[in-house]
């Protein structure tokens, strides 16, 4: 399908308002172009800096239909949008990525033997319907393993370790209530992710890969370079490609590495611009959030050169003294994403430290 390029003042539906929708409302105004975020919640992070918004569920079609009547392009800052949205939405406009993107990332399950059906190597997994099937599995792939709820977990809720079959704790019920998947334990020398863009005549282009640090399944850190081989990056970013070319992929993603001696592992993917891909802010002269828009707008593509060494650390739960702490390096930038309740986990910002480029 050909589309003609968004012209200025265009209009981007984005379906979410967190600071991803926030973040590409501020590159797309940029550029000379409008956002229109559809939100359930009240004020949320991106209405601050969109165009306009909508305040209504994602099952409210009345509103879905409206919101599509007004928009040139529909895109979307998370992936656990309801699917009968999505199929409700593309009936009356053009959804980038398109919904296969979506589809296969809503699923560990799904998402893994697609990967694998691409020849990529994923963690070893049980798919586990039961909780006989949890022990059994649990003796068959070994332990340390992860119980992970198929759909719907993020920045590691909805996951449990589990390191003896003959001692499952209470709380896997929880859990098992839903479609599970049981992931054996990778033991890698480092995290790495890669955020790339494919746009709509198939160009490719890709970021450096970010090494990353997780604390309780949350993102800490991103470091740009990572510290891997040539070898391993060049693998890194043409895994990355295939993802794209076999989705027919239009705008970023994000794919998460498990770096092992003799291996890449993907441990997820995301369709959209991913908090490991923060750094580009300060670290490219067109980072992650143009970058997506550009890619689905239509227009050309940046080729994703970094210009300096970035440490990106997530501001999470606290923000005392965040502002003073980053004024004592004028090679910092200070990102706040307007969220007024600092609850325990929440991603509230973040700091961009800059160093030249080695
Ligand atoms: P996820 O929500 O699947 O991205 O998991 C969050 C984080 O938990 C990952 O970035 C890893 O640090 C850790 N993790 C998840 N799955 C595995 C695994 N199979 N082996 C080792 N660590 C894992």
């Amino acid at each position: 399908m050909i589309h003609k390029p968004l012209e200025p003042n265009a209009t981007i539906g984005i379906l979410g308002g967190g600071q991803l929708g926030r973040m590409l409302s501020v590159a797309a105004s940029r550029l000379g172009l409008k956002t229109h975020i559809f939100d359930p919640s009240t004020d949320p992070p991106a209405g601050h800096v969109a165009h306009s918004v909508t305040t209504a569920k994602f099952s409210d079609t009345e509103a879905l239909k409206a919101f599509a009547n007004q928009v040139h392009i529909v895109t979307y800052e998370f992936e656990n949008i309801p699917t009968k949205t999505l199929d409700f939405l593309e009936a009356h406009c053009t959804i980038r990525p398109g919904r296969e993107a979506l589809r296969v990332s809503q699923d560990r399950l799904t998402e893994k033997l697609f990967l694998q059906s691409l020849g990529l190597n994923t963690a070893n997994f049980v798919d586990i319907t039961g909780p006989t099937t949890l022990q059994t599995a649990l003796r068959s792939l070994g332990t340390p393993a992860i119980l992970k709820t198929r759909q719907f977990g993020y920045d590691g809720k909805g996951q449990i370790r589990l390191s003896d079959p003959d001692d499952i704790p209470p709380d896997v019920n929880s859990l098992l209530d839903r479609p599970s998947i049981l992931e054996q334990v990778v033991h890698f020398e480092r995290e790495i992710s890669v955020i790339a863009a494919r746009g709509f005549d198939g160009s490719i282009a890709s970021f450096d890969p970010g090494e990353n640090i997780h604390q309780d399944g949350i993102l800490r850190t991103t470091t740009v370079p990572a510290r891997i081989t040539v070898h391993q990056k060049t693998e890194a970013v043409l895994h990355t490609a295939k993802i794209l070319n076999a989705l027919n992929y239009v705008g970023v993603i994000g794919v998460e590495f498990f770096v092992t001696p003799n291996n890449l592992i993907i441990n997820e993917f995301a369709p959209r611009v991913h908090n490991s891909g923060h750094w580009t802010q300060n670290g490219c002269a067109v980072d992650q959030f143009e970058q997506h828009i550009r890619a689905i707008a239509n227009w050309p593509l940046s080729d994703g050169h970094r210009h300096n060494d970035v440490v990106m650390e997530n501001i999470i739960g606290d923000t005392t003294d965040v502002v003073s702490r980053s004024a004592t390096d004028t090679l910092s930038a200070l990102h706040l994403y307007g969220k007024v309740e600092a609850k325990l986990g929440r991603k509230m910002g973040h700091i961009n430290w800059i160093s030249p480029k080695n």
